[in-house]
């Protein structure tokens, strides 16, 4: 479908085609879901062991009995194994409660308002805060930002990574830039995996940004490849450690979607300072974590040997369903420019862009056929996507043949909605 060379009559011709196998996936009735990145039933069954798994002995690896209050910080055992994940040494790590995002706004509410280098140092002192989100991005991130009422600057993302030479600039010129947005493993949604010269330089920006600026390095998906030769992640501790910028960057990350979605834990990894001033604060709200679901997961997940078996096993089950997404885009799309997508190597996403202007008429054209899709404009700070152009595919949750049938829907929404617009012109 070469809508480039196509005649008036020719196009008319596709629209009643399209509109025909349109209206026949409108009679089906069906009720389609590929809107968040969630585990599946049967990922989640991958986890059942949990339940029980104490067997009634409620003592940690240091005899703490984790039945009562304290231990702010979390298990020894559990920070061996966040210590692992994020490839810093144990005593950098703290270990939350059931949700790196909540770990996350907390680490936003310190900087903002409390400041990791007491009060003068909190970012509420200044007129106007700023923050970087390479686009597409995570819609919670641009949700925490919105909410403490940040401003928000989009730098484009590059196939290794953000634009580096967008951030360094724009950081240099602007002091009152305070952090930057990073997921750098399998970004949601592009599915990019920052190279190390990329890493190199996030680590340095703090030699360059104003007083107090913080990376939000968010490491959700850092276990979660659909291969067994997934690519390598360089260590940005390492590097900060080289450049004398440890105190630029929080790392974040969990077990949400290794276990159970809503009853993991989180794990923030930070240098002394900020873990202190991060740990004042958390000792005001809490006298402590979950720690009977951490030595659960300490139970299940012994070390991170287990942990990446563990993760084969949910890859198995996702595999199948990016490649039906992958394929009906490529049958669809190999051969024509009325899309544009990423075929990551793992996380929960892929991404795809329509030609300008028709991001929204697809999510509502695939709606009036029974799937739904995230928003259009979700993936960019404030809900507006410029070119209204990107749209986020979450196929975990339907079965296999489900999410060939989304799929099908999602192409004829796509063609549909792009002869419409050539028409139009
Ligand atoms: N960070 C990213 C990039 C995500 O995509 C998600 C969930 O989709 C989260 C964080 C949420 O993590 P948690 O469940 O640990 O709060």
């Amino acid at each position: 479908m070469d809508l480039n060379q196509a005649s008036q009559e020719q196009l008319q011709q596709w629209q009643t085609q399209l509109q025909q196998e349109f209206e026949n996936f409108k009679t089906q009735g069906l009720q389609l879901d590929i809107t968040r990145g969630k585990p599946s039933s049967e990922q989640l069954d991958l986890s059942n062991q949990l339940d029980g798994i104490l067997a009634g002995h409620y003592n940690s690896s240091n005899g703490t009995d984790v039945r009562n209050y304290g231990g702010l910080d979390g298990l020894p055992e559990m920070k061996q194994l966040g210590a692992d994940i994020l490839s810093v040494p144990q005593e950098r790590i703290l270990v939350g409660g059931n949700s790196s995002l909540t770990l996350m706004f907390q680490a936003m509410m310190q900087a903002y308002f409390f400041g990791y280098a007491g009060p003068e140092s909190a970012w509420q002192q200044q007129d106007n805060v700023k923050f970087l989100c390479p686009v597409p991005g995570y819609d919670r991130h641009f949700a925490i930002c919105e909410h403490f009422g940040i401003e928000m600057l989009t730098v484009s993302m590059n196939e290794d990574g953000p634009d580096m030479d967008q951030v360094e600039t724009l950081i240099k010129a602007d002091p009152s830039i305070k952090g930057m947005w990073c997921v750098p493993k399998y970004s949601n949604p592009t599915g990019t995996v920052y190279s190390a010269a990329t890493i190199e330089r996030i680590a340095k920006l703090g030699q360059i940004a104003g007083e107090g600026f913080r990376v939000f390095w968010d490491n959700a998906y850092v276990l979660h490849d659909l291969n067994a030769n997934a690519p390598a992640l360089a260590s940005i501790a390492d590097y900060c450690q080289q450049h004398g910028t440890e105190d630029s960057v929080l790392q974040f990350a969990s077990t949400s979607k290794v276990s159970f979605a809503g009853a993991g834990v989180a794990f923030m990894a930070a240098s002394p300072n900020n873990l202190a001033a991060f740990k004042q604060t958390l000792s005001i709200a809490s006298i402590g974590p979950d720690k009977v679901n951490q030595l659960r997961h300490a139970k299940l997940f012994p070390d991170l040997a287990s942990l990446k078996a563990h993760m084969m096993k949910h890859a198995d089950l996702l595999r199948p369903r990016f490649e039906v997404v992958l394929n009906r885009l490529e049958e669809a799309f190999g051969d024509n420019d009325l899309g544009q997508w990423q075929s990551a190597a793992g996380g929960y996403f892929v991404s795809f862009d329509t030609r300008p202007g028709l991001a929204k008429r697809v999510v509502d054209l695939a709606a009036e056929a029974g799937v739904k899709l995230t928003p259009a404009g979700a993936t960019y700070p404030y809900g507006s996507d410029p070119q209204n152009s990107n749209i986020r595919i979450a196929p975990s949750v339907p079965t296999v043949d489900d999410v060939d049938l989304a799929m099908q829907v999602f192409v004829c929404a796509v063609k549909l909605a792009s002869v419409e617009q050539a028409l139009a012109a």
